[in-house]
């Protein structure tokens, strides 16, 4: 069988290309220097691909920043905000802004941690192909060529590019980028022409949003466009790649009557493909490329797994190809990069590198060369608690209410903030020293106890009402917990793109979590110590912890959430008698990790929900819970934050304040709810008079008792003078609202 994969890590082994970029933008090095690495950097992946035996290899999988703002510079969807701007000026401007002028969104591609930057498009957007080094797949395919490579150029889908684009601020109400498709299709048919005339014998066009939800009218779009594209006189042959969840099957018949010559189909999160692809009688004429080794995790391939697909999809399409099930871009590059991991857990690992011998070794024998890797042995301690604590929920809400008022005596619109004050560079720097051992054990706990009792002083000295430590300890809000909790491992240099320069380390969680011993209590109850005030313990959520790791495939998710949800709730015991008497449980993830589509949605929040209840409901009455949440777009989650049966719940609030605790009441909400009344990502100090009335404002959708007044998000990133500033007039607006309401 013929072998490719649909995409391959950009960063570098060394993570080479966030640090040219990053020395570019400081002014360390020049655009020379920077084209410099960054063609070094394809020249090694496009090398390595061909010497490993793929029989295709992708290119136009590199990017300087992010491969959908590739696209809008490619197709020249570029807002006049930047047109005074040129070349990599206003590239990285259209990514990161410049003064005066705000950067495009940024958000997350499906349900990855990778992030795009999204594209604004307006009707007065005028696609058109960029020309020269410009027209970068052109560009690379060249370039490939030069080095005696043959490559397949991959290209974001014109339908899905514009199902993720946004509605320029100054379109009229009712606009859909969509609106625009004939236009941007007759700059991918002047594109794809251009391949061929360059040699191009393939070319990929990627459609994940077909795993989604899709109106007919937009499944009779993709059947347009794709009839379109393989009617031209001239062309590649084209690869229509869908991945991340099972396509809809009107979908992939409209794939296969355009025709187009091949069409890639994800049988790691779709195994129902393999049902779809019988549901419409095959594809007799269309190749198959059938994604069978997971590009989303860091697992070995079960080769029983292929052994049971393969055949079936033998008989249902014309020919069968082996690759990945989506691009490698999510994994880490090279497992023998590292030399720290538990042998049994290594066993059973692959990064991109080993996935890309996973793919050629199935191509040639069907099979791998080892057999598959044991599962984790279960941990019998873990499996008989979780089967006792089978449907865990708290108490009556009143009771629950009184209760809290009682121990905590708070006064109405209570102030906290969500977790992190600033991390100074000292604090990076004793993290790091300590990690290193040039600080020893003692010294790291006075520097962090030093830190806590500052940040407790100044908490008290603002005014606020519920304390926190601050957050000195914590790297990340997952590895941390990652890094003490058994099941778990972390890696040495397991780097994944996050966004532009931005590359996150998943922790990897491989078997039965448990928790050893506590993780937050020697720092939590240190800073309650030092006041009379609550000190609020800072947990991160179930949902969080998976969505943010590496998870162990061999089980459900649900089982796992329920696992990790087991040890934070032995986590909050042990802070309850501790004599804290308030707990937050971050789950900034809860939304990200919804399946693609809706008729599985109920499945996943009942077990998300569950999950956190089983780590919160263990607690008494007059312990209060609280949850964070990173965003004020509920939309289809907005029944589940209610079933979360949190005391407090705080979130973003992009929008008005009102409208969000509006919402939620509507929702049927009627815990506590702390609007974020100001936006932590800037550096901005909102007045006291501003957020006064965002207070007010939403004081018309819940009582006073139970609006909260926080920051939207953690203060870790921001520095200390903005910081004081803006908590003090927070302070200065809850009291004048309480004064006088
Ligand atoms: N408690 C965390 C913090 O304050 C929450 C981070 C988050 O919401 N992403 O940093
Ligand atoms: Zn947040």
């Amino acid at each position: 069988m013929r072998t490719t994969i649909l995409g391959y890590p950009r960063i570098g082994a060394h993570r080479e290309l966030k640090f040219a970029v990053e020395d570019y933008w400081a002014g360390r090095s020049d655009a020379a220097a920077l084209t410099r690495t960054a063609r070094e950097l394809r020249r090694a992946v496009w090398t390595e691909l061909r010497d490993a035996g793929l029989d295709t290899i992708p290119s136009n999988t590199f990017s300087l920043y992010d491969h959908m703002l590739d696209t809008s510079v490619l197709v020249d969807a570029v807002p006049d905000r930047y047109r005074h701007l040129t070349g990599l000026d206003r590239y990285f401007a259209m990514a990161r802004g410049v003064p005066d002028v705000p950067a495009l969104e940024m958000t997350k591609w499906f349900d990855t941690n990778y992030h795009y930057i999204v594209p604004e498009i307006g009707p007065g957007t005028r696609f058109a192909l960029a020309e020269g080094a410009r027209a970068k797949p052109i560009a690379e395919y060249q370039e490939a060529r030069g080095l005696g490579v043959e490559t397949r150029p991959v290209l974001v889908g014109p339908l899905t590019y514009l199902l993720l684009a946004k509605a320029a601020p100054d379109a009229p109400a009712g606009f859909r980028p969509l609106d625009l498709l004939d236009g941007l299709v007759e700059v991918y048919a002047e594109l794809l022409e251009r391949l061929a005339g360059a040699g191009a014998a393939w070319v990929q066009l990627d459609e994940p949003a077909f795993v989604a939800d899709r109106t007919d009218a937009e499944t009779a779009a993709l059947a347009r466009v794709y009839r379109r594209l393989a009617a031209l006189p001239s062309r590649p042959r084209i690869l229509v790649a869908s991945y991340f969840g099972t396509i809809g099957a009107d979908a992939l018949r409209a794939l296969g009557t355009a025709p187009v010559e091949a069409v890639a189909l994800d049988f790691v999160a779709g195994p129902r493909n393999v049902d779809v692809l019988g549901s419409i009688g095959g594809l007799p004429r269309t190749t198959v490329v059938a994604g069978m080794v997971d590009g989303r995790n860091v697992w070995r391939t079960d080769v029983a797994r292929v052994k049971a697909v393969l055949p079936a999809l033998l008989g249902l399409s014309d020919k069968v190809e082996v690759s990945t099930s989506c691009s490698l871009l999510h994994v880490p590059l090279d497992l023998d990069a590292e030399t720290a991991l538990p042998a049994d857990v290594r066993g059973r690992l692959a990064f991109a590198r080993q996935k890309v011998a996973e793919v050629v070794a199935l191509g040639r024998t069907l099979d791998l060369d080892a057999p598959a890797p044991a599962r984790p042995r279960p941990d019998p301690r873990v499996r008989a608690r979780l089967d006792v604590l089978d449907d865990a929920r708290r108490g009556d809400r009143a009771v629950r209410f009184a209760a809290q008022r009682a121990r905590l005596g708070l006064p109405d619109l209570a102030t906290t903030t969500i977790g992190s004050f600033p991390q100074t560079a000292a604090l990076r720097r004793a993290r790091a020293d300590h990690k290193a051992g040039r600080l020893d054990d003692a010294a790291y706990t006075r520097a962090m106890k030093d830190e806590i009792a500052r940040v407790v002083r100044l908490q008290e000295d603002i005014g606020l009402d519920v304390l926190v430590h601050g957050e000195p300890e914590r790297n990340d809000m997952v590895q941390y917990f990652a890094e003490q909790l058994d099941g778990y491992a972390a890696t040495e240099h397991g780097w994944v793109q996050s966004y532009g320069t931005r590359c996150v380390r998943p922790p990897i969680l491989y078997g039965d979590v448990s928790r050893p011993r506590p993780m937050t209590v020697e720092w939590t109850t240190y800073a309650q110590s030092l006041t009379n005030r609550p000190v609020k313990g800072m947990l991160t959520g179930p949902v969080t912890m998976l969505a943010w790791s590496f998870v162990r495939d061999d089980q459900p998710l649900a089982d796992t959430a329920r696992q990790v949800a087991l040890a934070l709730r032995d986590e909050i015991g042990d802070l309850e008698a501790a004599g804290i008497g308030v707990v937050q449980v971050d789950e900034p993830a809860l939304r990200e990790l919804l399946p693609p589509r809706r008729a599985e949605h109920a499945d996943y929040l009942a077990w998300a929900v569950g999950a956190f209840r089983l780590a919160t409901s263990g607690v008494a009455d007059a312990t209060q819970i609280h949850t964070h949440m990173c965003y004020a777009e509920f939309g289809e989650i907005i029944g589940a934050i209610g079933d979360l049966d949190a005391d407090v719940t705080s979130v973003e609030a992009a929008r008005s304040a009102m409208e969000l605790v509006g919402d939620l009441r509507a929702a049927g909400y009627a815990n506590g709810i702390g609007p974020g009344v100001y936006d932590i990502h800037s550096p901005r100090v909102p007045s006291a008079e501003e957020i006064e009335r965002n207070l007010r404002a939403a004081l018309r959708a819940v009582g006073p008792e139970r609006l909260w007044v926080n920051p939207d998000c953690g203060l870790k990133t921001r520095a200390y003078p903005e910081t004081e500033a803006a908590l003090r007039n927070m302070v200065a607006a809850a009291r004048a609202v309480r004064a006088a309401p």
